[in-house]
């Protein structure tokens, strides 16, 4: 895209889509760049929904919980927000008013919370965040296959993550790889509905880095996720609108 291009789009929307995802562990069989993937996915979808401009995907996000896996990489909480901050800030001179976050790992959304915060009060952007996990889980858990699964809080890799990954990108799934549970499970704490949070490390999950349970997972059952996902988003961002 040139600049002209920009700023052609710019005559008819003042909104732009960032996505953001992570460089770290999935497991033996899914990609470092799963959540990258699923942020830029669910972003084009939303892009042609609600028609507007899709900014590369933040790749490297906050990952200090998957550290100790080969591969993955993490900005400090503070790096991420100043990356953020510095974005943002390049886009104010351009004429875009509303910026949407779509994020694909969860352990940005807490330095994405603060991001729109900043954002809003520092910018006078309206900044709007939107967390795929927590929107596919919902739906997910009223499923067929998913009401087998106990809802947990935290996921990784399981079957949600692998069925976007292989409608997406299948030739990135290693399916002979796929382990059907994650082992030993030191924190149990994490998968029941206890009621405040705990800070934890992928490794108290057990070794493979997994999550939860990918077996089972279908590209059939990721496309229909992908698209739940962005209708709910884009549906949420039209909302958004008619109260401005
Ligand atoms: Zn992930």
């Amino acid at each position: 895209m040139t600049w002209k291009e920009v700023k052609e789009l710019l005559t008819n929307t003042d909104l732009v889509i960032i996505p953001t995802g992570s460089t770290e562990q999935h497991g033996p069989h899914l990609p470092l760049s799963t959540d990258s993937l699923i942020a830029q996915a669910v972003s084009i979808r939303v892009g042609k929904l609600i028609d507007a401009p899709i900014f590369p995907v933040l790749d490297i996000g906050h990952s200090i919980e998957h550290l100790s896996f080969p591969g993955s990489i993490s900005y400090t909480p503070e790096t991420m927000l100043a990356v953020i901050r510095d974005i943002s800030t390049s886009l104010t001179t351009h004429g875009f008013k509303h910026l949407v976050f779509i994020n694909g790992h969860g352990g940005n959304n807490a330095v994405l919370e603060l991001s729109i915060q900043w954002i809003r009060n520092n910018l006078k952007f309206w900044a709007y965040l939107f967390n795929i996990g927590e929107i596919a889980q919902e739906k997910w858990n009223k499923s067929k296959i998913g009401a087998q699964d106990n809802p947990r809080k935290v996921l990784h890799a399981d079957k949600i993550e692998t069925s976007m990954v292989l409608s997406i990108a299948p030739d990135k799934v290693k399916q002979t790889r796929i382990v059907p549970k994650s082992g030993k499970n030191k924190t149990k704490i994490l998968e029941s509905s206890f009621i405040g949070s705990l800070g934890w490390n992928a490794k108290d999950m057990g070794d493979s880095g997994v999550i939860g349970d990918p077996t089972g997972a279908t590209s059939l059952e990721g496309s229909a996720l992908l698209d739940h996902v962005a209708t709910r988003i884009s549906k949420g961002i039209k909302s958004a609108q008619k109260s401005w």
